[in-house]
């Protein structure tokens, strides 16, 4: 397999150093290990080298899930599961471990999808133009599940996605959604979206770089962008430096780096939260060897866990959402 050594997408420096190094110990499709770097005049942290537009298709496994479609079953399953693990009844099952990855993994803060408060707060004033970046097959979504996906937007906006999985682009198809594979194919006359998103899309892109600026050209005048990505300041990634998903993470970013991309590309911040749940240490902790303390979590470890997490959204939250506008 060939990798390619890169610049740095901010500040298009060649001079950066090691500061993390891991193999794909989530997908298992390589023995391979990447190098996470650090850029020595801005100190964005890259993959590098890293798989080229060719062969980075031999990451994703086959059933990466927001990639492929989902049954019904499926769904109102998860749906179950997701009302237990976030109610007062989860703890009932407290004594059953065999219980604990299906709970554990759904235990979350109440964060609400920004994207739907927008389509709520101006459901009387205007039909929403939204364009999801890394939309996936548009039934499923990251964090926000079912309800954050094109396929629920769709009954109270325009929806568009953006995605280049072309088995995830089948499923669009099927919907109804109309998605184009790369954002350099949309037209400028689909200018002017009210809502971009971009769903933990972010950390998977080739250059940062051209969304900011693309989100800087197609946002509507009073439109917002939707950023939602890991923390690499987070307390994981802090704590355990190589629990990382390589290589198909090509970036890293903290707060601080989106800040600078917002400003050189003339975009105001208009919020940041960042926060954790504790399906992340549980999930992760079967793959990362430094992280396999998280194991033996009970439901009632999870469930004391994420009532803290939910009280505020923490500093070093695992993961963030950053809110761009004009
Ligand atoms: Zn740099």
């Amino acid at each position: 397999m060939e990798y390619e050594k890169i610049s740095c997408d901010f500040c298009g420096s060649p001079e950066n150093s090691v500061v993390a190094s891991q193999t794909d110990l989530l997908y298992k499709t390589t023995k391979d290990t990447f190098n996470v770097v650090k850029c020595k005049d801005c100190n964005l942290h890259f993959t590098n080298p890293r798989p080229d537009a060719n062969t980075i298709g031999n990451f994703y496994v086959q059933d990466y899930s927001f990639h492929s479609s989902r049954n019904y079953i499926k769904y109102l399953f998860d749906k179950v599961l997701g009302l237990i693990a976030n109610s007062f009844f989860v703890l009932f099952f407290n004594p059953f471990s065999f219980f604990n990855p299906y709970l554990i993994q759904r235990m979350k803060p109440k964060i609400p999808d920004p994207v739907l408060t927008r389509i709520k707060i101006l459901k009387n004033t205007k039909r929403q133009k939204i364009l999801d970046i890394g939309c996936g097959s548009g039934t499923n979504s990251h964090f926000f599940g079912a309800k954050g996906s094109l396929n629920y937007y769709k009954k109270f906006a325009d929806v568009m996605g953006c995605e280049f999985s072309e088995n995830a682009r089948n499923n669009l198809s099927e919907l109804g959604i109309f998605c184009y594979p790369f954002i350099d194919k949309i037209p400028s006359s689909e200018n002017y979206f009210d809502i971009i998103r971009m769903n933990w899309s972010l950390e998977h892109v080739d250059k940062p770089s051209h969304y900011f600026k693309f989100i800087k050209e197609h946002l509507a005048k009073d439109g917002i962008a939707v950023i939602c990505i890991p923390n690499n300041e987070g307390h994981v990634y802090q704590n355990y430096p190589n629990c990382l998903e390589l290589p198909i993470h090509f970036y890293h970013f903290n707060i601080s780096d989106i800040f600078k991309y917002a400003e050189k590309y003339g975009l105001k911040i208009k919020n940041v939260n960042t926060f954790s749940y504790p399906g992340l240490y549980y999930f992760s902790s079967k793959f990362y060897p430094s992280l396999s303390h998280y194991k033996n979590m009970s439901i009632f470890d999870a469930w004391k866990m994420n009532k803290l997490l939910n009280k505020s959204y923490t500093e070093n939250g695992n993961d963030m959402i950053v809110i761009l506008g004009l």
